[in-house]
C-alpha cells in the first residue's frame, strides 16, 4: 500500500521525549504535514479546545505521546493528579479523533500496565492478570483506560487504532528533575554535580536491586513508525530491548559516564517500585525492528545532551 506523504500527522505530546522523537522521524521519512503544538497554545486536557484544533487541522494519522509522566515520587505524590490528567487527555484526543473517523492513531501506554508480578521478560497477555504496582497505580490505570478506549473504537467504529507499551524511555530532551524525574536522567544530574562539586558520596534510591529496561527515545520512534505502517491488532503491543540491568549496575555505568569515581550509598528509605520490569518483545520484533542504541552509548549521548543545555533542562 502506497503512503500518502502529504496527509497530516498530528503528533500529540510533540514536545515531550517520545513525542519529539516520533515527530522527527516522521519528517525524516517523508511526512511533510507534521502537526505538533505546544502546551502553552492547546491545553489537551480541554476536549472543546482540542475538538476545534484537530476539527481545523483534520489529521489522518494520530500518533498520542502526550501524557503527564514522572519518575516513582511524583507518581506516589501525586496520583491524583497523574490519573485526571491522562485520562482528560485521552478522552480529549481520542473523542475528537473519533469525531473526526481518523483512520489511524497510535496510542503511546507503559509497561507500568502489567501486573506488579508478571512473569518476566512481560508479555502483552499478561494485561489484566492480577494486582498492579502501587507506587504508580493511578498512571496505569489511566494508561490501561487509555488501551481500553482504542480497542472499544476498533469494535465499535471499526478504525485501525493501535496501542504500544514502551519501556522506560531516555534519551536528548528528558527531563531531569532532581526529584520528579525518572531514574537515568534524574542520576545523570545527581553524578554530573557530584562529579563537579567533588562530592565523596552519592546516593541513589532504594536498595538498587529493581532491575530495569531502558530504551531511546529514537529507537522507539522507530518501532512507532514500523507500527503505522505494518501493525493493526487490537492487543497493545509492547516496545523495548528485551533486556535489563539492576539500578545498582545502571548507577557504575552512569558514574563511569559522567566521571564520577566517589562512593556510592544507596537509600533504602526510598521505595524500590516493581521489583523487575523486562519486556517480551517478540512481536516487535517479528515486524522487523531492532533497537539500535546501546545503553553505554544512549547514556554518553544524553549526557552531552544535558551539558549542552544545562540553562535550560528541566
Ligand atoms: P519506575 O520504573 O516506575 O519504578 O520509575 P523510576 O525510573 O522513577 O525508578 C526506577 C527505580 O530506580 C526505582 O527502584 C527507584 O527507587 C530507583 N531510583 C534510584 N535512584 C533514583 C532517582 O534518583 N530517581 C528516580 N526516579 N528513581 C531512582
Amino acid at each position: 500500500k502506497t503512503i500518502d506523504y502529504d496527509q497530516p500527522v498530528f503528533v500529540a505530546g510533540h514536545a515531550g521525549l517520545a513525542g519529539s522523537a516520533i515527530a522527527r522521524r516522521l519528517r525524516g521519512e517523508g511526512f511533510r504535514k507534521v502537526i505538533g503544538v505546544r502546551s502553552a497554545e492547546l491545553e489537551l486536557r480541554d476536549s472543546d479546545r482540542t475538538w476545534e484544533f484537530m476539527a481545523a487541522h483534520r489529521p489522518q494519522i494520530v500518533v498520542l505521546a502526550a501524557a503527564r509522566v514522572g519518575g516513582i515520587a511524583a507518581n506516589n505524590a501525586h496520583p491524583a493528579d497523574f490519573l485526571s490528567d491522562n485520562l482528560r487527555i485521552q478522552v480529549s484526543v481520542m473523542d475528537a479523533a473519533r469525531r473526526l473517523g481518523v483512520p489511524r492513531l497510535l496510542f503511546l501506554g507503559s509497561s507500568c500496565i502489567y501486573p506488579k508480578h508478571a512473569p518476566q521478560p512481560i508479555r502483552e497477555s499478561t494485561l489484566l492478570t492480577g494486582p498492579l504496582e502501587q507506587t504508580n497505580e493511578a498512571y496505569a490505570v489511566a494508561k490501561i483506560a487509555g488501551i481500553t478506549q482504542v480497542r472499544a473504537v476498533r469494535r465499535q467504529d471499526g478504525l485501525a487504532w493501535i496501542s504500544a507499551m514502551p519501556t522506560n524511555l531516555y534519551g536528548p530532551g528528558d527531563n531531569f528533575h532532581p526529584e520528579h524525574s525518572h531514574v537515568l536522567p534524574g542520576l545523570i544530574r545527581r553524578f554530573h554535580e557530584a562529579a563537579e562539586s567533588g562530592a565523596a558520596s552519592v546516593t541513589v534510591w532504594g536498595s538498587g536491586a529493581p532491575r530495569r529496561e531502558f530504551l531511546h527515545a529514537d529507537d522507539l520512534a522507530a518501532a512507532c513508525t514500523t507500527l503505522l505502517r505494518h501493525y493493526d491488532d487490537d492487543d497493545p503491543i509492547n516496545v523495548g530491548t528485551g533486556s535489563d540491568l539492576s539500578i545498582a549496575e545502571l548507577a557504575s555505568l552512569i558514574a563511569e559516564v559522567t566521571g564520577y569515581r566517589g562512593e556510592i550509598v544507596f537509600d533504602p528509605s526510598r521505595p524500590d517500585g516493581t521489583p523487575r520490569k523486562v519486556l517480551d518483545v517478540s512481536r516487535m520484533t517479528a515486524l522487523g525492528w531492532r533497537p539500535t542504541i546501546g545503553l553505554v552509548e544512549g547514556i554518553a549521548a544524553t549526557y552531552k545532551w544535558f551539558l549542552d543545555n544545562r540553562e535550560t533542562v528541566r
